[in-house]
């Protein structure tokens, strides 16, 4: 099963990645991961990016879909793919359909996770982290034992400079206007599947369990 999920960040697209992989056997692709084990791996093409890396340039499209093709064809993803972070836009959607046609890996369903700003409000503005062991909080849903200090180490939590509102709404309009049209091209193919992902791990799990059982 050939899988594309998408989402806000604060969606939970983490949380079903792992999930999605581990039910059905698939691997996980982002396109991060997939530059850095390249690179690490001195492969011809993480040599190359590797280069523009260095000079502090963005790697050429042309380069990353190669390796998406390499990737996505390759004996780890016999058993399908769930393709994360990739395509950000409409050409690289195009490319993306012409590599999954040529290997006959075409992509099955896409995941769209939908959840409203006042859910990410919470979610985000309520998240407090420990900046020494890593350890994540929440001040509704997951509070340390003694407020403000980590459970694990006893270092104090902090909340990130970037959980807040405003910057929760700039990264939101950013995803809309990146996403809409990449959303629409699927669409167009009848893959998008929309899913409320406001509701419980396991409410929204099972959904996304039975929009899949309808496709393979
Ligand atoms: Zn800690």
């Amino acid at each position: 099963m050939n899988l594309l999920i998408m989402g806000p960040a604060g969606a939970g697209k983490g949380t079903f990645s792992e999930k999605l992989i581990e039910n059905y056997d698939i691997r996980h692709i982002s396109t991060g991961d997939m530059l850095r084990d390249q690179v690490s791996r001195k492969t011809e093409l993480g040599l190359i990016a590797a280069d523009y890396m260095n000079h502090g340039r963005l790697v050429p499209s042309e380069i990353v879909n190669k390796m998406v093709e390499v990737t996505l064809g390759g004996d780890e993803c016999a058993n399908g793919y769930l393709l994360d972070g990739y395509p950000r836009t409409i050409d690289q959607a195009k490319e993306l359909e012409e590599i999954t046609e040529r290997i006959g890996r075409k992509i099955d369903a896409v995941l769209v996770l939908e959840v409203g700003i006042e859910i990410l409000e919470q979610r985000i503005t309520g998240r407090r982290i420990c900046p020494k062991c890593g350890a994540i909080y929440h001040i509704k849903w997951k509070p340390t034992k003694v407020e403000g200090i980590c459970d694990n180490c006893g270092a104090e939590v902090i909340q990130r400079k970037d959980d807040t509102l405003e910057e929760l709404k700039v990264r939101m309009d950013e995803y809309y206007k990146n996403t809409e049209p990449v959303i629409g091209f699927y669409e167009e193919r009848g893959l998008v599947h929309r899913i409320d992902a406001s509701g419980s791990t396991e409410e929204i799990f099972k959904n996304i369990q039975e929009i899949l059982k309808s496709i393979v």
